[in-house]
């Protein structure tokens, strides 16, 4: 069996010397354990905190032990009544290829009711971040123009189909090639897309929404986050989801500059983590499992094989790799 741990910690943009792929023994489970052997896991944006030492919403990962994070898997040994061989099963021991935890922090899933990845993606913690930041955070309404930034991204592509399937007449999102703009408008039914590599993003927002945006799903901060408050209308709601736009920057600058137009135009700029919000998880899967089943709701996946390639998916879906949710198969 073999794991990624913390080499080092990254200051900057991260490398493949800070991880370390490590052989182990399959382990054997305790009393209330499993074992499972990981399928797919999940690299995400906020792992790129925990590899900084630094307090935060959750802890950090610590130097020479396997980083975690979302996975799926097959229970393939079993020391508790509540799980059996053969389970399918979601938890939080990623970054490895077989996992020992209490039974407890194994939630089972359904294959026959979704594919496994949808458990990572769109019915999981990614799907929820999208229904709520849009619905309860921003508190969309059907007549809302929405702006999405990292839209063809995990959250921002099931973010923007939401805005649609809930009856917005413009939805507008950015990414960071124009193969992804093109993606956007033509295979996921924006209205308007545009590369915020191709010049000032207030000038090709004000470009495609003339008229102003009443929500914007922030899932990149900076300068998307500035022009977003400029085109905000009165009592218009912002959803700060995560500012990837940062997170690898060694001195970030501080921003946005025009805050002080949240004043006059009465704007909410609302911060959420999806954590907190798990009791929404029952409608997400109502309301997003229908679009899926219906074909409705379109989701895009990038997939990496070998747990030996998890860095690389990691450092490649920070660099904008990725389509969709980036996974790793493992099995
Ligand atoms: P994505 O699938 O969107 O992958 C990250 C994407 O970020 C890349 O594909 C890349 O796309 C884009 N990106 C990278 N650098 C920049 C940059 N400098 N400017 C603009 N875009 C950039 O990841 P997720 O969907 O998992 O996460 C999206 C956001 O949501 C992140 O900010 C994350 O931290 C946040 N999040 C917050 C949660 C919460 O509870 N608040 C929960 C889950 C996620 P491109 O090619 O377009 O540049």
């Amino acid at each position: 069996s073999r794991e990624v741990h913390l080499a080092s910690r990254p200051t900057g943009w991260p490398t493949a010397d800070n991880f370390r792929l490590v052989e182990t023994e399959v382990p054997e489970p305790g009393p209330g354990q499993v074992v499972v052997r990981n399928l797919l896991m999940s690299v995400d944006p906020y792992m790129r905190g925990r590899m900084n030492d630094v307090k935060s919403y959750a802890p950090p990962f610590r130097l020479g032990e396997a980083l975690h994070g979302g996975a799926v898997g097959e229970v393939v040994a079993s020391a508790d009544p509540g799980l059996a061989v053969g389970d399918m099963v979601r938890h939080g021991l990623g970054w490895r290829e077989y996992a020992l935890l209490d039974a407890a922090g194994a939630g089972k899933v359904d294959p026959d009711a979704a594919p496994l990845s949808a458990y990572l993606g769109a019915l999981g913690m990614v799907g929820l971040t999208a229904y709520v930041g849009l619905l309860d955070i921003a508190a969309m309404r059907p007549s809302d123009t929405v702006f999405v930034s990292g839209a063809a991204g995990a959250v921002g592509s099931i973010a923007g189909q939401i805005a649609k399937l809930r009856g917005s007449p413009r939805v507008i999102g950015s990414a960071g090639s124009d193969a992804k703009v093109g993606y956007l408008t033509g295979e996921l039914g924006f209205d308007a897309a545009f590369n915020y590599k191709n010049g000032p993003v207030h000038e090709q927002l004000k470009e495609v929404a003339p008229d102003g945006i009443d929500v914007y799903f922030d899932n990149v901060g900076g300068e998307h986050l500035e022009a977003a408050i400029s085109s905000l209308r009165t009592f218009g709601r912002a959803a700060l989801c995560g500012s990837i736009s940062r997170y690898n920057l060694e001195e970030a600058p501080p921003g946005p500059r025009n805050l002080s137009l949240a004043v006059g135009n009465r704007l909410t700029l609302r911060g959420f983590i999806v954590s907190d919000h798990a009791d929404r998880t029952p409608d997400l899967v109502a309301e997003v499992g229908r679009w899926l089943r219906e074909s409705r709701l379109r989701v895009d996946e990038t997939v990496v094989d070998g747990i030996e390639n998890a860095p690389d998916a990691f450092l490649g879906m920070l660099r904008g790799e990725n389509v969709g949710k980036m996974l790793v198969r493992l099995a």
